[in-house]
């Protein structure tokens, strides 16, 4: 039998999340802070909780999906919730960090309950799709028990760790991979437009470039994973050669006096790892400069062989 499901927030992705439970025909209670959001759903066939606490005492899994962790923290430690939450199972998708899961994760425990982690990489409008990826994170057992309701809400739910702030954690790397990206997208744009070529080209020329740039991206895993910091061949191209092409951004944004504060930055890693590694070093070796327990194997050959 289905379990009954409370969501509590009904915002963007709340209302989403509501959606999805609903079409999958699972009875839906929301709460939210501002009642009039939960309408739209009532008209689809939710209950409209009247209190937080009335949605949890009706529900089997109990899935959050408000602001912050402050806000979630604020709608459980409420004195009339703490008496509903034993044998509960809390879902927490509000984004938050790995501390933040792992300290929400022993407080619902030590209340009776069961608790997930899990981190959306979607949008609202992804949300229900087989595109959709969702990460958890928290005891296996708990996955697996909810593991249908938690599937019809993206095709790509994945249970990644049981330390409950591994989906967290996987989340924000995700994202700095992302923002990575944003924001060599928002300095290629300046450099296109100093350069008199249109936004559209850009647009046209990176979508094309893409399968090259997701390759390297893999390969720079994978060597970072096996340690192959020092050029083989097997290097796509080797750090001198990366470099050399990186200088040309550096004298673009001279020339066309554009901010180069990234590019600063990015110059000096550049320049740390061909001081350990040398010209012949693979990209990965840039890698150790990140942590540092991360050491920098010696080169199987010299810099400048
Ligand atoms: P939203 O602004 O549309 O909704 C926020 C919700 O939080 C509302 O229901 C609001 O009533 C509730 N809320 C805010 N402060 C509250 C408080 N003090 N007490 C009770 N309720 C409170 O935001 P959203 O886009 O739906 O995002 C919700 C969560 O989902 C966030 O943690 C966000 O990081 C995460 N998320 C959003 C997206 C996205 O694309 N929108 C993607 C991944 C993760």
């Amino acid at each position: 039998m289905k379990p009954t499901v409370c969501v509590l927030g009904a915002g963007r992705m709340g209302s989403s999340i509501a959606r999805a439970l609903l079409s999958h025909g699972y009875d839906t209670r929301v709460w939210n802070r501002t009642a009039a959001k939960c309408e739209p759903l009532a008209s689809q066939g939710a209950q409209i909780a009247p209190s937080v606490v009335d949605g949890i005492q009706g529900a089997d899994v109990v899935i959050i999906n408000v602001l912050d962790y402050v806000a979630s923290s604020a709608l459980l430690k409420q004195g009339n919730v703490l008496s509903v939450l034993a044998g509960k199972t809390v879902v927490q998708l509000t984004s938050g960090s790995p501390r933040l899961a792992k300290e929400e994760a022993t407080w619902v425990g030590s209340h009776g309950a069961s608790y997930l982690d899990g981190a959306i990489m979607a949008t609202p409008d992804f949300i229900g799709r087989p595109e959709a990826t969702l990460l958890y994170s928290g005891p296996r057992e708990v996955f697996e028990t909810h593991k249908d309701l938690l599937t019809t809400l993206g095709g790509g739910t994945s249970y990644v760790g049981d330390v409950p702030g591994q989906a967290s954690a996987l989340d924000t790397a995700l994202l700095t991979q992302m923002w990575g990206g944003f924001f060599g997208a928002l300095q290629g744009m300046a450099v296109v437009e100093a350069e008199n070529l249109s936004l559209e080209t850009f647009r046209h020329q990176l979508t094309a470039f893409k399968p090259v740039v997701d390759g390297a991206l893999c390969n720079l895993i994978d060597r970072t994973k096996a340690r192959r910091f020092a050029g083989d061949d097997a290097t796509l191209a080797s750090l001198g050669a990366h470099y050399s092409a990186f200088r040309h951004l550096l004298e673009v944004c001279e020339e066309q006096s554009l901010d180069a504060s990234l590019p600063n930055v990015m110059d000096r890693f550049f320049r740390q790892a061909l001081s350990l590694e040398g010209p012949e070093g693979d990209f990965a070796s840039l890698a150790p400069l990140f942590r540092e327990n991360l050491t920098v194997a010696p080169s199987l050959e010299p810099a400048n062989a």
